[in-house]
């Protein structure tokens, strides 16, 4: 049936998923949306929107969603609630505050938010509350630290040419991300540019991803040995001469250490790392060496293991060697994340003028070594007593899971979760508060995988008793007493002031058109004027101690490092855990047709590998290490190398037979050189659960 659509707004969409789309949203009577479509007059989205945001009324009028705030009446993680007032669970808030903070200290509280809304108010605004009060800060590093610490090392600033440049590649590298799955525009762009150029696709992944099979040629690797890679193409690039030698003197710290370096990284020697032949690393290399107008799209998969932020310097190193970065379609992107691009003023939203850097630093990837009480992951400060988490489900989403419930099941933790759903990070809270859905609510959001500010604006009522985030930020300043300019300012006025302090205007306007490009011109993209470090030049000798605390393991020169888990005769298989396509982290988990399109776990075995442990199709299989184990069944598939598992999805426990979900096998160690979670870098054992086959 036909729905009666009262008008077309313009939007954003705040999930972590860096095509950021500029949105259109039809309002329909009754304060409820409709279909949602990608702005058609946005040069990056160009129409298109993923298919679990086009039907996201299915959220918002979800059946479970919560309405109203709770108070814990069972045991932790129990999921046994009894309603009650905003006011009663604000002040109860308040007052546990208070007391932990007199007596414990005020880093015995941690404010925790995650990326279920990337707003720069709804997400970031927590701090708001953290740092006026001297609450334990966070180390955000669950999802791009080690991408960002290999870009910063060699480029030296996140930013890059305008990803629309793809149209004019004549070859384009999807290297570690799964686009066609994740982030749907960048494939527009690369359609465009195979349809009015010809261009050549290659991607380069651990498995036969969708993007894979839309690819012209694939190379499927051994998880981890991604700078092994780089490195091959880097030597024959050297060895046939393919290098641009003027671009590398002026550009780059290029020397003849570096080349003798690189000349000792063969094909043959990387082929035994990848899995790869060398015959086929070397043809990639002579095509990429061939194609001025190459444009490398790096993902962020490839870096989620502990040598991932070489990975990603490894890479980035490549256009430095042919010259690329000098063409409009060529280079290399990463990401837009830097807040010069941006322009924003948000140290209201922020209170970053209240941050005192003695206050010790948690790391979010960490929560579960936090809440168990180790004592390097707590800075040998005090435990954490109590917690406000927003946007966040670390029970599903953070490492370690076994250690994270183990935290969060802790009787002597207050710990207070705002979100949409129940979710298993909910479940264990002393008060649940509903946060109200992007529509529902003002808010800007970073492009990242574009050049864009995008502006979602409220165009619906919350449904039931659902509030913003900034609504419990808000509350909790004035109850505590906090001392802070931004106190009392509504969320257009903390919006209206980062907005006017860069000359951008007012939200209002902003909000109207939908989006305001930051696209930086061509010169800076491409860093013709030279790279923003402090002597101008691309590095292939990175100081990383400038990156991050743990520099001592990094190599000197680009290089692959081998200081990953390895896989040996008694956890024989390297795990990887990307993401579903109809799921975004563990939201959409609980919407009906994300999880019919899904189904449910499995596990992806190479049929040699089923065929030497016994393995048939559907089986069910244990896989483990020392963090735990996780049944699923198993799905044989020749798309990926013959040691390497692979289970899409971040499923909640209860879509797994023993309800533990598969994050109980991730380290929560930190990557190097400053931190992230190793979530594709683990090493497994197998087997066939003979008593259930
Ligand atoms: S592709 Fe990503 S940014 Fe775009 S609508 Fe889907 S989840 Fe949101």
């Amino acid at each position: 049936m036909q729905q009666r659509v009262l008008h077309t707004a313009k939007s954003a969409c705040p999930h972590d998923c860096p095509s950021a789309c500029a949105l259109e949203v039809r309002v329909l009577p009754g304060d409820r949306i409709g279909r949602i479509t990608g702005a058609s007059d946005n040069r990056y989205t160009q129409g298109v929107v993923c298919a679990k945001v086009a039907r996201y009324s299915e959220r918002v009028e979800h059946p479970e969603r919560l309405l109203y705030p709770l108070r814990r009446t069972g045991p932790k993680g129990s999921g046994q609630f009894e309603r009650v007032t905003w006011e009663a669970a604000l002040g109860e808030i308040a007052e546990r505050f208070g007391t932990i903070a007199q007596r414990s200290g005020s880093e015995a509280i941690w404010p925790y938010h995650s990326g279920g809304n990337m707003g720069v108010l709804q997400r970031y605004g927590l701090d708001r509350l953290r740092n006026p009060m001297r609450y334990s800060r966070q180390h955000t590093t669950i999802c791009v630290t080690p991408a960002e610490s290999g870009w910063l090392a060699g480029v030296g600033k996140l930013v890059g040419p305008d990803p629309c440049e793809m149209e004019a590649a004549d070859l384009i590298v999807i290297w570690g991300g799964n686009p066609v799955s994740t982030q749907v525009n960048v494939m527009t762009h690369v359609a465009r540019a195979r349809k009015t150029r010809a261009s050549k696709l290659v991607v380069v992944d651990v498995y036969r991803t969708p993007t894979v099979e839309q690819a012209d040629i694939a190379l499927i690797i051994n998880p981890g040995s991604d700078a092994a890679l780089a490195l091959a193409i880097m030597n024959v690039l050297l060895t046939e001469e393919l290098v641009d030698r003027t671009y590398l003197a002026r550009y780059t710290d290029f020397d003849a250490e570096t080349e003798r370096h690189i000349l000792s990284r063969t094909p043959q020697w990387a082929a035994a790392i990848t899995g790869l032949a060398a015959k086929d690393i070397i043809a990639f290399a002579r095509l990429y060496g061939q194609t001025r107008k190459s444009f490398i799209r790096v993902g962020f998969g490839f870096t989620r293991t502990r040598n991932g932020a070489c990975a990603m310097h490894a890479v980035s190193c490549l256009p430095a060697l042919t010259g690329a970065w000098t063409e409009r379609g060529g280079g290399a992107f990463f990401l837009s994340f830097d807040k010069n691009q941006w322009g924003l003023d948000t140290s209201l939203i922020n209170a970053s003028d209240a941050v005192d850097p003695g206050v010790r630093l948690l790391d979010q990837s960490r929560i579960g070594a936090v809440l168990c009480g180790e004592a390097e992951a707590l800075g040998r400060g005090p435990p954490v007593e109590a917690m406000l988490m927003q946007n966040a489900n670390s029970a599903t989403v953070a490492p370690s899971t076994a250690k994270v419930l183990k935290g969060l099941a802790r009787d002597d933790l207050f710990l207070v979760v705002q979100e949409q759903f129940l979710t298993p990070t909910a479940r264990h809270a002393d008060i649940v508060l509903p946060a109200t859905m992007f529509v529902e609510h003002d808010d800007i959001y970073y492009g990242l995988g574009h050049t864009h500010l995008t502006f979602g604006p409220k165009l619906v009522e919350p449904r039931g008793e659902a509030r913003p985030n900034s609504y419990t930020v808000r509350a909790l300043q004035r109850l505590l007493g906090v001392d802070h300019p931004s106190v009392g300012m509504s969320d257009l006025e903390l919006l209206d002031h980062a907005l006017a302090r860069a000359g951008l205007g007012r939200f209002a306007a902003a909000a109207q058109v939908g989006w305001i490009d930051r696209a930086l011109s061509f010169k800076a993209a491409h860093f013709l004027t030279g790279f923003p470090q402090a002597d101008g030049k691309f590095h292939f000798k990175p100081d990383w101690s400038k990156v991050g605390p743990a520099h001592a393991e990094m190599p000197r020169v680009a290089d692959w490092s081998p200081a990953y888990e390895r896989a040996g005769p008694s956890h024989p298989y390297k795990l990887v855990c990307p993401p579903a396509r109809h799921f975004l982290n563990s939201t959409f988990s609980e919407t009906p047709t994300s999880r019919a399109k899904e189904l449910a776990p499995c596990v992806r075995i190479h049929p040699e590998a089923a065929r030497r442990e016994g393995v048939e199709e559907g089986v069910r299989v244990r896989i483990g290490n020392a963090r735990g184990s996780v049944v699923v069944p198993a799905k044989l598939d020749a798309g990926q190398q013959e040691m390497t598992l692979i289970v899409e999805g971040i499923w909640p426990a209860e879509a797994f037979l023993e309800r533990r979900a598969i994050n109980t096998l991730i380290g929560d160690d930190a990557v190097p050189p400053n931190g992230g979670a190793p979530f594709h870098d683990t090493a497994v054992w197998l087997e066939r659960m003979r008593e259930l086959a």
